[in-house]
């Protein structure tokens, strides 16, 4: 396999936008180990989601009033604007209620397609 610029353009923008390594590879005709080795070499290992996989620095030492700051993440960790959230995060949690709110989300609908699994 030759990396074309062209492949490696498309490789980037795909993994940039957070498609999985193995459907970067089926759109770009590759591998998914392929993918995953030349995107170690490009160095594109961290990637803007999901959000689990971003290496969250340590919270702020700016301490909101009463106790912790919100440590959501805003914006993209390989960007200047990124910032954390740091409103009053909620007792024994990380965020603030907004944030506690979209992290704690109960699974509620199990009826999506996972049966075929079977
Ligand atoms: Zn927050």
């Amino acid at each position: 396999m030759s990396w074309s610029d062209e492949t490696i353009t498309e490789l980037t923008k795909l993994w940039d936008a957070g498609f999985s390594t193995s459907e970067i590879g089926r759109r770009i005709g590759v591998s998914k180990n392929a993918v995953v080795g030349k995107a170690h070499r490009l160095g594109l290992i961290s990637r803007p989601s999901p959000i689990k996989r971003i290496p969250l620095p340590p919270p702020p030492k700016m301490v909101a009033i009463g106790g912790r700051a919100c440590s959501w993440p805003i914006g993209d960790p390989r960007k200047p604007d990124f910032r954390f959230c740091n409103s009053p995060a909620m007792a024994g949690k990380p965020y603030c209620q907004e944030h506690a709110a979209v992290a704690y989300v109960a699974p509620k609908s199990r009826n999506t397609s996972t049966e075929d699994a079977a």
